[in-house]
């Protein structure tokens, strides 16, 4: 696999059902089954209420710092192993606070895990704080305030859940304290949300990174605005095909189309153990539905690592060793294409 950044991940959305099976025992709360396979059967579904559903109600398990140590660890683990060499990692606070875990817990143990991934895992990692859109601005104020004494603990903050009716414009003062802070910015927009969600997290929250995007699309002026700036898009193809959010066959995808508006596009997995895999995983099925071309995920492995928050010199890094993979793999870069030799990779 290319050596990748991973972007737009929720470390909520790793829990694999033998650890949701594994912290239930731990912390003796009770699961709708105790046959994996019945757990697994409600990890498919068919639109994003019932996979809300099912999301929240897994994250009664996650109790104690251990807990949340055990997920960023293993969720680490697997990204090593799918080619990713950094990860910024969002986490949801106020899905914790809200069932009376305290934030330290989850900051801490999740904090433990990405500062132990270069050791563990031979990658770097972050945790980006995301607020909880639909509990308003207010709360998201309170929220950062309640984790500024863990500064140290995250890079930035970032917005997600669902998007309508909770638009931008509703939390620009924790975007203005986060900002002050020194804290990175990016926000979930034209995921489900329209353009003018998108236009609204780039004027008003002054965000660094767009998570999605898709919908960008639909707005020539913005693809013209989103080119010339070059503000990455943090895309999920499979998110989108398990949430019905672009059409339902993968080869229609629009990534194809957003490298071709020369947009600084990259490839994640937003909740992998819900929506059908990792970045390998993701990448597989871009091969095998022909949405790209190998030249084409190239760029996006790179554009990943630039679009991350790694120091300069580790970005330099992470893009020699694309350039590596590529010459291993029998890719070579002519004139700013490279050919596939098939079956190689
Ligand atoms: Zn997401």
């Amino acid at each position: 696999m290319w050596p990748s950044a991973e972007l737009h991940v929720h470390v909520e959305g790793t829990l694999e059902v033998p650890l949701l099976m594994q912290l239930a025992r731990r912390n003796d709360v009770a699961l709708v089954s105790t046959d994996e396979a019945e757990l697994r059967a409600r990890y498919r579904f068919a639109s994003l209420q019932p996979f809300l559903d099912v999301y929240y109600e897994n994250l009664a398990v996650l109790r104690t710092e251990e807990d949340f140590f055990d997920l960023a660890n293993a969720y680490l683990k697997r990204a090593s192993a799918a080619g990713v060499r950094h990860a910024e990692i969002f986490f949801d606070p106020q899905s914790h606070t809200g069932r009376g875990v305290p934030l330290r817990s989850v900051i801490l143990g999740l904090s433990q895990a990405t500062e132990e991934a270069p050791e563990r895992w031979g990658m770097s990692a972050d945790l980006i704080l995301s607020f909880l859109r639909h509990l308003g601005g207010e709360a998201a104020v309170g929220t950062l305030r309640e984790a500024l004494p863990y500064r140290d603990h995250f890079i930035g903050v970032g917005l997600d859940s669902s998007e309508q009716g909770f638009p931008p414009s509703l939390f620009q003062d924790a975007y203005q304290i986060a900002a002050s802070e020194g804290l990175h910015r990016v926000a979930h927009a034209g995921e489900e949300g329209g353009p003018d969600y998108v236009w609204e997290a780039l004027d008003l929250l002054d965000v660094e990174r767009i998570d999605h995007g898709n919908r960008a699309l639909e707005d020539a002026e913005l693809v013209a605005s989103l080119r010339e700036t070059q503000v990455p898009l943090t895309v999920c193809p499979l998110s989108n095909l398990a949430l019905h959010t672009a059409p339902s066959d993968l080869a229609d995808h629009p990534l194809a189309v957003m490298l071709d508006e020369g947009l600084m596009v990259s490839i994640h997995s937003d909740d992998p153990a819900y929506f059908g895999g990792y970045l390998d995983d993701t990448v597989t099925a871009l091969r095998a539905a022909e949405v790209v071309s190998e030249d084409q995920l190239r760029v996006l492995a790179v554009n990943s690592i630039r679009s991350s928050f790694a120091s300069e010199d580790h970005k330099a890094d992470l893009l020699t060793e694309v350039e590596e993979y590529g010459r291993a793999h029998g890719l070579t870069v002519e004139g700013g294409g490279a050919r596939s030799i098939a079956g190689s990779l």
